[in-house]
């Protein structure tokens, strides 16, 4: 995968304002907020450019994304009234940076479908 700004991030190289990292997991407030609460939480040392390019192997890094996002959300006291995780991928997917990253949005009524 090429350079993105997600790896850029990581590296400390543009600023972000980041809320939560461990050795695998990197999480920041997404710079155009879509609800209250809108984090991205990306894995720090295997970008992937889609959802497509995942395969069995990374199982457990994509395990870890939804765990360190619901961990977080039950820390920030989100977890009884709820929250979304989302992943696009591609165009009609809606996605825009090409390192996958798992949305988490809170704090306001979600609808469905999302439009
Ligand atoms: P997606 O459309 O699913 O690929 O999501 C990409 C997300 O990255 C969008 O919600 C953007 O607002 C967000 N984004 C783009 N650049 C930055 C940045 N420098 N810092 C934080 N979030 C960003």
């Amino acid at each position: 995968m090429g350079e993105t700004l997600f790896n850029k991030i990581i590296r400390r190289e543009i600023p972000a304002d980041i809320v939560f990292e461990d050795a695998e997991v990197l999480a920041f407030r997404d710079i155009n907020p879509q609800a209250p609460v809108h984090v991205l939480f990306i894995p720090k040392k295997k970008a992937f450019a889609t959802l497509n390019d995942v395969g069995a192997a990374d199982a457990e890094l994509i395990g870890r994304l939804f765990l360190a996002a619901t961990a977080w959300a039950k820390d920030k006291g989100l977890a009884d009234d709820g929250y979304r995780l989302v992943m696009n991928c591609n165009a009609h997917g809606g996605q825009t940076v090409f390192h996958i990253h798992l949305h988490l949005l809170a704090g306001r009524q979600m609808h469905w479908p999302p439009g």
